[in-house]
């Protein structure tokens, strides 16, 4: 791994003052899209430690950019810059960052501070990157300590919670010196620290400053206002990029310089990655997102309602599932259920008279011929209006033979099914479902009592029990009769319209299907070709086909979900750009205090997962709620599995970090003196 570590030192000779700075031949260009402008040329210079310089000059006559350079936040395109003994040019943009962040303190003629961070917090801020290892309880102790100290120092000690921009400008800028002090630098540049100030204010400022300078601290201030360039202990003059005057000021040069020796001899390797950056991290993103709280709820509003739809889709389906498996278990399975088959074959028809229509004969023949039966109940079914007591109610009717009520679990839970006897005597009695027993009888018993069906007076004598509802059908909204009573006193049919055929086990369904087709063509004079007119279903076709369809329903469901969460997503990228471009000079001021390029990265990838995260939880308990509402007023199984939870989960976690990526990299790529200067 190359991690090459660099070591910052003066180079202190005992009672000689060290070189803090050298420039050699320093010149910067600024290449813009079709001119060169040059800014600096040929600018040598060295500052001793201790030293206190203003750099004064024209507008536009290059200060900011040399200061800039001199800070490590810009580099020149020639010429060599030694800082502290090291030359500086073979840095990566990583080391860069923490020789700021440890050396270096900058003040700005803007103040740069985050308005929604009290004093005392900006003023820590430049130890969310540090790399002190381990930040204890002790080291966040002593830091708090420390700022505050500074920030009494600089005569803020009764203002240390008040939010930044509840301050006065001088007071803005005390607090922006004492963060630059956090850190214990060496060496700080001011860029006309007193420019946005009156004059009682950047008195008071420069006060401070001399007296850090005092303290020892090297200070290179631009300022164009030559009484307040009195203070310092020599005055450079640039005119177009030039150096046209150093004048050394009578005011002895510090000479009780205590440079922090300890600082200079501590190896500074790059920038790591350390685990406990991500708390930080995290408590800057709830910062941001609390800060603005409106957009912050409807970026989470996307991902929200993503995740919500997604949980009650999933919940739905599945209850859907349960509920189908359970019915189908209901049924018992080595049943075949035989009906008419299409009367196409290959897409053409095969004409009128070749669907296979059976018969009650069919029924008996089957009984008796094919072996492997053992029950068979024939159906006709039908839409009647029953009549009690003056009460109307239009139900469907289901007809068989008594061997139903135990092929289909259909015994009745009061009084009796009628028998094969009632069958062929084409009795007038029927066995009613709930929903019928609860129009019509209201206190009334049913069993025994006589309704009208077809203008016929029929006995009821037994009652169903509940089946619920499949779908859109209610089971229990029905009668059963006698099969013969049904075809030939109320529907009038000559043929049934299907039949159960419950073998003596599984092992014998293919034969018995096989048998049965065969049977039924030789009954009704069909060729043997004709196969196809029969149609026979075993219960693992059913649930195999109820399979396939749940999952075409779950693709769907999930694909809605999908979508809503990538629009969310796509909502989630739109804000964060937005929240970037704001940001644009916070962002500048965090890399000048020391932050990389990771540390944005990171800092704006995780202020859109925790978006995410959010909505994605919101959303988790919504749909849930969604979910038991349904099945408590709606009467819909559904069932919030953990999976369903864990998939919305990683779901949102994932949509996060994707949507996210682009306006971090965005962010984090940002040039510091660009970002510093944006309006
Ligand atoms: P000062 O701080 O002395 O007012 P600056 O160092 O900010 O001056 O700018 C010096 C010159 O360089 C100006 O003419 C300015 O327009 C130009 N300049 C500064 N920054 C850029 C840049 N990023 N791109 C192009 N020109 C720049
Ligand atoms: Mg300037």
């Amino acid at each position: 791994m190359s991690n090459p570590s660099i070591t910052l030192r003066t180079g202190q000779v005992k009672g000689k003052m060290a070189k803090i700075i050298e420039l050699k031949n320093i010149s910067k260009t600024y290449h813009l899209e079709k001119v060169d402008v040059p800014v600096l040329h040929n600018i040598s210079l060295d500052v001793t430690e201790g030293e206190f310089i203003a750099i004064m000059g024209h507008s536009g006559s290059g200060k900011s950019t040399l200061l800039n350079i001199l800070g490590l936040l810009d580099k020149p395109s020639s010429g060599t810059y030694t800082l502290a003994s090291n030359e500086v040019s073979h840095l990566s943009d990583a080391q860069l960052a923490t020789v700021r962040n440890k050396f270096l303190g900058f003040v700005f003629q803007s103040f740069n501070l985050l308005p929604r961070m009290s004093a005392l917090e900006n003023v820590l801020m430049p130890l969310v990157y540090s790399e002190n290892g381990k930040k204890d309880s002790s080291f966040i102790k002593k830091n708090h300590n420390n700022a505050i100290k500074f920030l009494e120092k600089v005569g803020l000690g009764d203002r240390i919670n008040h939010k930044s921009n509840e301050l006065s400008g001088g007071q803005q800028q005390r607090v922006a010196i004492a963060r630059a002090l956090i850190n214990n630098p060496t060496l700080i540049l001011a860029d006309e620290p007193t420019g946005n100030l009156d004059s009682k204010s950047s008195a008071e400022i420069i006060e401070i400053l001399k007296e850090l300078n005092d303290s020892g601290i090297t200070i290179v201030m631009v300022t164009h206002e030559a009484d307040l360039a009195q203070a310092a202990t020599r005055t450079i003059t640039l005119q177009d990029g030039v150096i046209i005057s150093d004048k050394k000021n009578k005011k002895e040069i510090n000479k009780k310089v205590i440079v922090s020796a300890e600082g200079f001899s501590k190896n500074i390797s790059h920038h790591i990655f350390k685990l406990n950056r991500i708390k930080d991290y995290f408590f800057q993103a709830i910062r941001a997102l609390m800060s603005n709280k409106t957009r912050s709820a409807l970026s989470i509003l996307g991902v929200l309602i993503g995740v919500t739809g997604l949980i009650a889709m999933l919940a739905l389906g599945r209850g859907a599932q349960e509920t189908t498996r359970k019915q189908l278990a209901n049924l018992g399975s080595n049943i075949l259920m035989v009906m008419p088959g299409s009367s196409m074959r290959g897409g053409v028809s095969l004409g009128a008279g070749t669907v296979t229509r059976f018969t009650l004969q069919d029924v008996t023949e089957i009984k008796e011929k094919v072996p492997g039966v053992k029950m068979v109940a024939p159906y006709v079914t039908g839409r009647v209006q029953i009549v009690y007591n003056g009460k109307n109610w239009n139900t469907r009717i289901e007809a068989t033979t008594g061997n139903y009520q135990y092929l289909r679990n259909a015994v009745p839970v009061q009084g009796r099914y009628f028998t094969d006897e009632e069958t062929t005597t084409r009795a007038k009695v029927v066995v009613i479902g709930k929903t019928v027993k609860d129009q019509l009888f209201v206190d009334t018993n049913p069993l025994g009592e006589f309704v009208k069906i077809n203008k016929i007076d029929f006995q009821v004598i037994g009652i169903l029990p509940t089946k619920g509802s499949s779908g859109f059908r209610d089971e229990d909204d029905k009668v059963q009769m006698p099969i013969n009573t049904a075809m030939f006193r109320v529907l009038g049919k000559e043929y049934i319209d299907s039949m159960d055929v419950q073998t003596i086990d599984e092992s014998v369904m293919d034969d018995v299907s096989k048998r049965i087709i065969k049977l039924i063509l030789q009954l009704h004079r069909q060729p043997e070709s004709n196969t196809n007119t029969i149609n026979i279903r075993n219960l693992a076709d059913i649930q195999e086909t109820v399979a396939s369809t749940m999952k075409t329903f779950a693709y769907l469901l999930g694909s809605v979900a999908f979508i809503s969460l990538l629009v969310g997503g796509i909502g989630i990228m739109n804000i964060m750009l937005v929240s970037v471009t704001e940001r644009t000079r916070e962002i500048g001021l965090r890399k000048a205090i020391g932050a990389n390029n990771k540390d944005i990265l990171f800092q704006f990838m995780i202020e859109s997962v925790v978006i995410c995260v959010m909505g994605g939880l919101i959303g988790i308990i919504l749909g849930s709620l969604i979910s038991i509402s349904l099945s408590m007023f709606a009467g819909w199984q559904t069932e919030v599995s953990f999976s369903s939870i864990l998939l919305a989960s990683t779901f949102s976690v994932l949509v996060g970090l994707i949507f996210g990526t682009w306006p971090a990299r965005k962010a984090s790529l940002l040039n510091p003196i660009e970002a510093l200067r944006y309006e």
